[in-house]
């Protein structure tokens, strides 16, 4: 028998999933707020796109973050689409109660791997953060057993306030918060710090501590390395990766700024190598119109929508 080895059998195993982010990261970190017609449009264009989960907003008081007083309604249009998985970002038991009951299919849970960050941004130490991803975990167990509950590990690569994290404090508190509930863990690079070598080391050990539940990689461009990140994160098994269109989320080159991976490059890194992500690169484009006609005067960035598509990219999609 000279047979060669049956290759493996996995629908499209090299398929990556891009979670559109800037409904919710975006628009939350700018001053503007866009009116919810526009907000509407938007997401219309990136589930024309291809775009198959999209983080629509935050449920946080209105008085903290004016920008997302309307995302109950904002949820609402959104699961007309279907095939569409719906985020939001709720900080505390009561916004994921609230989130639930507008009808998302996942809510994601900020979790600061630094200590420091956790008391700054949201005023609690990090194992007052895991018994908050309990609470949410058990309550939408009893109350909503369909909904996803994700957490995504912010500043789990550095942190502006006390520098470095320590990975084994980031493993530490990814088990921690499985443990606790949450279906998936993924790392965020909130500070824009993280490296490629850093990224593959934290990725590996990650999902041998958590398997399946190990989740999206959040990538910052603000140093430049947000696609070599995730690259690096694509390489050590990592499938799930968040984005925002035209990198709305402050300036990759300004201090402090979040400077959030652009969806439009992102997208076409992996097409151009071959690797599906489902979405019309052509449509992804034009999904910059509602969001800049929502936001007058507001930069947006992107090396491939400023260069175009390379001449023989035919109907946004490689030819190969
Ligand atoms: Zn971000």
């Amino acid at each position: 028998m000279n047979a060669l080895p049956a290759a493996p059998v996995h629908p499209q195993p090299d398929a990556v999933l891009i979670s559109e982010v800037g409904p919710r990261d975006g628009l939350q970190s700018v001053q503007a707020t866009m009116p919810t017609a526009h907000k509407l449009l938007w997401i219309d264009a990136l589930v024309a796109a291809g775009l198959r989960e999209i983080e629509v907003g935050s449920f946080v008081p209105a008085r903290l973050l004016p920008q997302m007083a309307d995302v109950a309604e904002v949820v609402r249009h959104a699961l007309t689409h279907s095939g569409v998985t719906v985020m939001a970002l709720a900080p505390n038991l009561r916004g994921a109660q609230a989130a639930i009951a507008a009808g998302v299919h996942k809510v994601t849970l900020p979790v600061s791997a630094s200590a420091a960050h956790s008391l700054a941004n949201v005023r609690k130490t990090r194992e007052a953060m895991v018994d908050e991803v309990r609470a949410v975990a058990q309550w939408r167990r009893d109350m909503a057993p369909g909904v996803l509950v994700e957490v995504g590990l912010s500043t789990a690569f550095g942190c502006t306030l006390q520098g470095q994290v320590s990975e084994d404090e980031v493993l530490w508190l990814a088990a921690q918060c499985a443990e606790a509930g949450a279906d998936e863990v993924g790392l965020s690079d909130t500070t824009g710090m993280a490296n490629p070598a850093q990224v593959r080391r934290l990725f590996t050990h990650l999902q041998a501590e958590l398997g399946t539940r190990a989740g999206a990689a959040h990538m910052h461009n603000t140093r430049g390395l947000g696609l070599a990140n995730c690259l690096a994160a694509y390489d050590v098994g990592v499938r799930t990766f968040d984005a925002s269109l035209g990198g709305l989320g402050g300036c990759p080159y300004a201090p402090g700024a979040s400077g959030n991976v652009v969806t439009e490059d992102l997208v076409f890194m992996f097409e151009a190598m071959g690797i599906a992500t489902g979405v019309n690169l052509d449509r992804l484009m034009a999904a910059r119109q509602p969001l800049q006609a929502g936001l007058p005067g507001e930069p947006i960035y992107g090396m491939t929508p400023e260069a175009g598509l390379p001449k023989g990219w035919a109907h946004g999609a490689p030819s190969r």
